[in-house]
């Protein structure tokens, strides 16, 4: 995922923006990130796919994040 929403700051967040928030203002949020679609628990990773710092989330079934046909969310996945 590349949006997650901080229920802490109230702020959706891009991940490269989160990133450069460095380790402190990222321990700061982390533990409060949810899926802007369907208010999942998300996490972020430093390392995700290909390396690169990205969001996870559980997302409940049915979320528009996860439906191939949402095509303005398919960026997110
Ligand atoms: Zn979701």
């Amino acid at each position: 995922m590349r949006l997650v929403l901080c229920l802490a700051d109230k702020r959706e967040w891009k991940v490269d923006d989160f990133t450069s928030l460095g380790q402190h203002g990222i321990n700061l949020r982390r533990s409060h990130l949810v899926c802007i679609a369907c208010g999942g628990k998300a996490f972020f990773r430093m390392s995700g796919r290909k390396g690169m710092p990205s969001f996870g989330a559980r997302h409940v079934a049915g979320c528009k994040v996860l439906n191939p046909g949402w095509s303005a969310f398919r960026y997110l996945q």
